[in-house]
């Protein structure tokens, strides 16, 4: 990013020609990974930016073309969620995310393709067809944030934004070689962000390097009172200088190296760990011990939140409306039963379930009870040590026809991810190696709340004495 901002500057390129050239090659691209191009829209905030550079605007995200998840509202662009029931949604406002970049004169691309309202590993559950990964396209790229992860991936635009309720951001980062962050709860709002679920949603930059990832969060991070839970600061802007890691204490959790982690994806990951003690880290054995009920606890609460949050979508105030309209529960029954897919449907009857009465304190009350032993697991690690390391995801990108009867296999897959998620915590995906396979592998970094400037500087200074993120695909 700093790359083309300096370009820009040298009269080499301009924000007009730059985006001209990526609509030309989204044009071409048979990833699907935009579900929406904004050409007018990019063009003209493009020529905006030029011209603010040419006047001596010195802001690097000035005119930098940045592709926006398809679930982070845009107004005048629709926001489908790539679903059936949004797919002629328009916004009448923008995210709080998007006010803040086009306050400093990014160009929004366009929306980017997502498993259907962002539940899911894969952005297969689309209702406009799967995303490819481009480091093979018969692959996934991960998913929910799938397309913003290909588009960054594939060089179709210089950052996006994804958001990241289980994983959403990292997964597809580490499966596609890219960096995302998932920031700390509360330090991005939610306003305009669609919901799914509310305690875990976050939303989050995905760029090449950690430096990009860094000046993307630091533009959309900030105290908003449209989001009850946004926190008021202070936000420091992040140094884009690598960590002096010397004496810094890296904590590696044994039980993210147990039993189904994939052999190659584990020695990539312990080499990347290496990396740090080379750089003068000290590395020290953490115990998690609540960890290995996180899927339990996040499958129990994220789709109870979920079916709370999508009952709005009843034919009425939003989206699509489906059959009698004179037979008010016949409409609400066809609209559901015609706008969601199938894995939207399956989170909205298991929350509904762990929600009913009679179920509540065995599953909801339950899992929240679990969810503070976690929280105090990491407490307690974060005494011993100031950076958790370990894989994000247990295996490379698999195939695209792969498990997709199985959502059991991929709701396992998010076993790294969650932690961060049920706590609130920041935590970074960024490349550090090859599995046998070729495919991209990433390595996972955790700190304590409002410390995502270390595990961000922690990336800068890998990524300064590595080479994994400039391979392209
Ligand atoms: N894979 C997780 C799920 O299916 C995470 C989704 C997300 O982070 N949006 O719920």
């Amino acid at each position: 990013m700093l790359d083309t901002a300096r370009r820009y500057r040298e009269g080499k390129t301009s924000p007009t020609q730059e985006v001209e050239a990526l609509i030309e090659r989204i044009g071409k691209d048979t990833l699907n990974a935009f579900v929406t191009l904004d050409r007018q829209g990019a063009l003209t905030s493009a020529a905006r930016a030029g011209i603010a550079i040419g006047q001596g605007n010195d802001d690097p995200l000035m005119g930098i073309p940045i592709a926006v998840k398809d679930n982070i509202c845009t107004q005048g662009i629709r926001t489908t969620c790539s679903s059936d029931i949004l797919k002629r949604f328009i916004p009448t406002y923008d995210a709080h995310v998007i006010e803040r970049l086009k306050a400093r004169g990014a160009v929004i691309l366009g929306k980017t393709n997502l498993d259907e309202f962002a539940m899911g590993s894969t952005t297969t559950t689309s209702a406009f067809g799967p995303t490819r990964n481009p480091w093979d396209e018969t692959r996934t790229p991960g998913g929910s944030s799938g397309g913003s992860a290909a588009a960054v991936a594939a060089g179709l635009c210089t950052a996006a934004l994804g958001s990241d309720t289980g994983g959403s951001v990292r997964q597809p980062a580490s499966f596609c070689g890219i960096t995302g962050l998932k920031p700390t709860y509360g330090t991005v709002s939610r306003y305009g962000l669609v919901a799914f679920a509310s305690s875990l949603d976050q939303i989050g930059p995905m760029g090449r390097t950690a430096r990009d990832v860094a000046m993307v969060y630091d533009a959309v991070k900030g105290h908003d009172r449209r989001d009850s839970t946004s926190v008021p600061g202070p936000y420091p802007a992040t140094e884009l200088s690598g960590l002096d890691l010397r004496g810094v204490r890296i904590g590696v959790p044994g039980v993210f190296f147990t039993q189904g982690l994939a052999h190659d994806v584990e020695r990539e990951v312990r080499q990347g760990i290496e990396r740090f003690r080379d750089l003068g880290a000290a590395i020290v054995e953490v115990d998690l011990a609540h960890i290995r009920y996180g899927i339990a606890v996040y499958y129990l609460i994220a789709p109870a939140e979920a079916s709370s949050n999508l009952a709005r979508y009843d034919g009425v105030r939003y989206g699509e409306r489906f059959g009698d309209e004179k037979d008010l529960f016949a409409m609400y029954s066809e609209t559901r039963a015609r706008g969601f897919g199938s894995e939207v449907k399956r989170r909205i009857m298991l929350g509904t379930y762990a929600l009913s009465a009679g179920y509540y304190d065995a599953y909801y009350r339950k899992a929240s009870q679990v969810r503070t032993l976690i929280v105090e697991d990491f407490r307690k690690a974060f005494t011993r040590c100031d950076i958790i390391a370990g894989p994000t995801v247990p295996i490379t990108a698999f195939g695209l026809a792969e498990k997709v009867d199985d959502p059991l296999s991929l709701y396992l897959l998010d076993i790294y991810t969650i932690p961060a998620n049920l706590a609130g915590l920041p935590a970074i995906s960024i490349p550090c190696g090859f599995g046998d396979d070729g495919m991209p592998v990433g390595l996972q970094l955790m700190a304590p709340a409002f410390q995502d400037d270390v595990i961000l500087r922690a990336g800068i200074a890998f990524q300064d004495s590595t080479h994994f993120h400039e391979v392209r695909p």
